[in-house]
């Protein structure tokens, strides 16, 4: 039975508990806040999101390949990506009873203002002008301050080294690239996909699936060159380039514009809204991958991120949102141009080389200065004893590097004696330059798991006649039939209506159906149980089944049952739930 005063996330939460969806960690040590666990039906569901992110994002782009990396990462990793420096959120603690409040999400509770990416100082000032208190128990509150949201751990159990776990994957990417390039065919454009568990010590965390400390991102690190971009895009473009995105820019933002505008992927490249064409392309996929999961276009939009809001490692970003009851819109994705940000970061901090080598289409002729030692001269100028010694390290030293010090000073610097021009033989030469050393750039699409599986839950969300009825689409329900025998008054009637029943069971998990059998209770009772799971299909086997081989099959959305023959039962499903052959 449907509670009707609950709202629906209320009902979603209930549903989730009972038909073993999710629920909260650690409940019998009293919870924690920001740990779900997930049953059977909510891996099932999680699972297949999960798949079709893969489709969308990996299986069907030839140019994106996945990998797999460590959860913990030691210290250097988030030293180099700048997260041990900006990885935080403001914290404020009330002075009374102690409890610690996300800043910018307790003034925006309060007085309904956006803080996001304001300055520790400016928060307190605006906390103190407006005698904000402690919502608890009305205690004065302390000054804002950053808290770093990076789980610390250690590598080794006595004494280890500082690690922190991974609060987003694409660390484990940037540090591969090198390598993912090589095996990749040296070919940009390139992206490397990964799905997995990252971790983020949130402050206080309130909502649910929405935002939790560890939970599964499924994220793209797209590496292209930045000159070709333009070019690239159009090999890749048609798939994409009419999808219509909802957007509200940062100009809209400023300008107080709060309705979104409708964009194709290819206006948005042709109007320069986006500072590179592959973000508007990864958006146009997302747009396509989010409406396949249910969610209609209207609540789906793109929100760019304003300068202060952006990461530190980003030129731009977009989010994407849909909206939910409860928590109004939600970001279930960023999309954010990293340049070579990080790439660059890891170079320096590693000293390994993360260029790619640009080939030009015709070696480019270009005139030189060289500066070639006159060997009299400068052994004039140092002294017969100095002379092996600076001539081996002028030898090790780079020619651009002499010329231009012997422009800029009039002289070079060596072995402490200052070398003139004239201990050289400058002349220009011609060379031939066949390629370049670039670093590429990024574009990342970034999802959360299990906030699209808390909008999904949200779509699907349907009642019936105080029921509920959970309308997933097939290639998300947990399973695509169940398989009942109806419960006959004679025992040898119901023993073999029971049998094939399992044996139709038993056929379509063969045939790679995901089947669930069940037998306890009147008909209405497992339907009912299908349906709030989101089974589309239930098979009945009944009286008739023994006369003449059919099975009823009824359809979850419309309750419509057809009667089928059992050697149809595959046909009819493969051909109603769409699938193709490998779902
Ligand atoms: P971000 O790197 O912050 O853009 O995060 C990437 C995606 O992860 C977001 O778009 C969200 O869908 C999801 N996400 C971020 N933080 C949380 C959280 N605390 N709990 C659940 N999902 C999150």
């Amino acid at each position: 039975m449907v509670n009707k005063s609950q709202d629906l996330y209320e009902k979603i939460v209930d549903l989730a508990r009972r038909r073993g969806i999710f629920w909260t960690s650690f409940e019998i040590y009293g919870g924690v806040a920001g740990f779900y666990d997930f049953g059977s039906v909510g891996v099932l569901i999680k699972r297949n999101i999960a798949n079709q992110w893969l489709k969308y994002f990996v299986y069907t782009r030839e140019n994106v390949v996945e990998i797999e990396t460590p959860i913990i990462n030691p210290r250097i990793v988030f030293k180099a990506s700048g997260h041990e420096e900006h990885f935080t959120d403001p914290v404020v603690e009330c002075s009374k009873c102690k409890r610690v409040y996300r800043a910018d999400h307790l003034i925006k509770d309060l007085l309904k203002i956006n803080v996001e990416g304001w300055s520790t100082e400016n928060m307190s000032k605006l906390i103190k002008e407006h005698n904000l208190k402690c919502p608890d128990c009305g205690g004065e509150l302390g000054p804002v301050f950053n808290a770093l949201l990076l789980f610390a751990t250690q590598i080794g159990p006595y004494r280890g080294e500082t690690a922190y776990l991974r609060p987003e994957h694409a660390q484990g990417m940037f540090i591969n690239f090198p390598q993912v390039f090589k095996i990749s065919r040296s070919k940009l454009p390139l992206g490397v996909a990964q799905i997995g568990r990252v971790s983020r010590n949130e402050i206080s965390p309130r909502q649910g699936l929405i935002r939790l400390r560890e939970f599964n991102i499924m994220e793209v690190e797209f590496f292209f060159d930045p000159e070709e971009a333009e070019k690239e895009v159009q090999e890749l473009i048609d798939e994409v380039s009419n999808e219509k995105l909802r957007i509200i820019t940062a100009n809209m933002r400023m300008n107080n514009i709060e309705e979104p505008a409708e964009f194709t992927v290819h206006e948005l490249i042709d109007k320069k809204i986006v500072k590179t064409p592959w973000l508007a392309y990864w958006m146009g996929i997302g747009n396509m991958f989010v409406k396949n999961l249910g969610i209609p276009l209207d609540k789906i939009r793109f929100v760019e991120k304003l300068p202060h809001e952006r990461a530190h490692y980003s030129q731009q970003t977009f989010d994407q949102e849909v909206y939910t009851q409860r928590f109004d819109w939600v970001e279930v994705a960023g999309y954010a141009y990293r340049t070579s940000y990080d790439i660059e970061r890891h170079a320096e901090y590693s000293g390994n080389d993360f260029t790619v080598f640009k080939k030009y289409e015709e070696p480019l002729t270009v005139t030189v200065e060289k500066a070639v030692p006159n060997p009299t001269i400068i052994e004039r100028t140092v002294g017969k004893e100095n002379f092996g010694r600076v001539m081996r390290t002028l030898s090790q030293m780079k020619q651009e590097e002499i010329v231009r010090e012997l422009h800029a000073k009039g002289f070079i610097e060596v072995e402490s004696f200052k070398l003139p021009p004239e201990c050289f033989q400058l002349r220009r030469e011609e060379v031939k330059l066949h390629g370049k050393k670039i670093y590429p750039h990024v574009v990342e699409p970034s999802f959360g798991l299990e906030r699209l599986l808390y909008v999904v839950l949200e779509y699907a969300y349907h009642e019936r006649e105080d029921k509920v009825v959970l309308k997933l689409l097939p290639q998300l329900a947990p399973y695509h039939v169940a398989v009942f025998p109806l419960l006959a008054g004679r025992k040898a009637e119901h023993a073999k209506m029971v049998s094939i029943a399992r044996s139709i069971y038993k056929d379509l998990i063969k045939k790679g159906f995901r089947a669930i059998y069940d037998e306890e209770g009147s008909i209405g009772r497992r339907y009912a149980r299908a349906d709030e799971i989101g089974v589309p299909y239930a098979v009945t086997v009944d009286h008739q089944t023994l006369e003449d081989n059919t099975v009823t099959i009824r359809d979850r959305d419309t309750t419509e049952q057809v009667r089928v023959e059992i050697n149809e039962i595959s046909k009819f499903l493969v051909t109603r739930l769409g699938l193709n052959a490998l779902v």
